[in-house]
């Protein structure tokens, strides 16, 4: 098997070669400040060591992947029932899409597309202000990535807050066929924040750990879910964590995944690590371009596809 370090270095150094890079979003204005010329990428190994190249220690917003984070919390929750709010199919349809919503009667397809995360925060609201259930999860991602320093970037939040009128439209839509049980200013304020968690790779890497570990915290020796969930949440990553660019990154990359567009993506190898990379620039999918490319060679030189022998 070749280095990992050498592997992930040759990455790096062909990835700035790459003249497309695909689209930084501008749809939050805050995220269209960020490089397109930023690339880092980390592989936290399940012995604990974590190897790292590129711009791997510079915090990006992680967007979508907190969806992951989310879900975990809520299942940690309410258990199984949340699945009666909330579907589990691919959804075919981009993140933001609001069609779906009326045929299927307000429960969305699945915890990863915008709506799904939306109805994930409102349980997480239950008993709590918006404050405190924010909190929650910033200290939930603390505790998996073993690591404190990890903030909300408030200028990222307030961008969304002030744009973000498709998730509006969605909440309101939900909360329209009872599906949601706080007001929609609320649980977007939860949604919003957390999506504005800032990461690097390396942080990020290290959070997805107890996913490529049956549900283990390694630092810790907690467990932070059952490895049946565990195995059930990379299943959904796999089937739903790039939305309507799912199957070409099962197809392509061949391991479970969660893109943000902030133009990162959380991978797992199960049993073996987790992988986090950051290029900001996105395919028609809203997913990272060379992200994407960049975990297609790890995975093909590593031979980590989960559907490989
Ligand atoms: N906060 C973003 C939104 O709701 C998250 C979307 C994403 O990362 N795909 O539009």
């Amino acid at each position: 098997m070749p280095g990992l370090q050498d592997v992930l270095d040759e990455i790096v150094a062909e990835m700035a070669t790459r003249q497309g890079r695909g689209e930084v979003a501008t749809y939050i204005p805050q995220l269209g400040k960020i490089d397109p010329a930023k690339f880092g990428i980390a592989v936290a190994l399940n012995d604990g060591e974590v190897m790292t190249s590129g711009d791997a220690e510079e915090p990006f917003s992680i967007q979508s992947i907190s969806k992951v984070f989310t879900l975990a919390l809520a299942l940690g929750r309410v258990g199984d029932v949340l699945w009666q709010r909330v579907g589990r199919e691919p959804s075919g349809t981009p993140f933001n899409s609001i069609v779906q919503l009326e045929i299927e009667h307000g429960i969305p397809r699945n915890p990863f597309i915008n709506a799904g995360a939306i109805v994930v925060s409102d349980i997480l609201l239950a008993g709590h202000q918006p404050r405190e259930a924010i909190g929650e999860i910033l200290s939930f991602v603390r505790s998996v990535a073993d690591d404190d320093s990890i903030v909300i970037d408030r200028d990222v939040a307030a961008s969304e807050r002030a744009t973000g009128y498709r998730n509006v439209a969605l909440a309101s839509y939900l909360k329209g066929f009872g599906n949601l049980n706080h007001e929609p200013d609320l649980t977007l304020g939860v949604y919003f924040h957390h999506c504005a968690i800032a990461m690097s790779c390396r942080q990020l890497a290290s959070a997805g750990r107890f996913l490529a570990n049956s549900g283990r915290s390694e630092s810790s020796g907690h467990t932070v879910v059952s490895s049946e969930r565990a195995r059930r949440i990379n299943a959904l990553m796999l089937t739903c964590g790039h939305y309507d660019g799912s199957g070409e990154f099962a197809f392509r990359v061949g391991i479970p995944g969660k893109s943000g567009v902030g133009g990162g993506i959380m991978a797992v190898v199960p049993g073996v690590a987790s992988i986090a990379v950051w290029s900001p620039g996105l395919n028609k999918n809203g997913n990272s371009m060379l992200g994407s490319l960049a975990l297609e060679q790890l995975t093909r030189r590593m031979n980590w596809s989960i559907f490989s022998s």
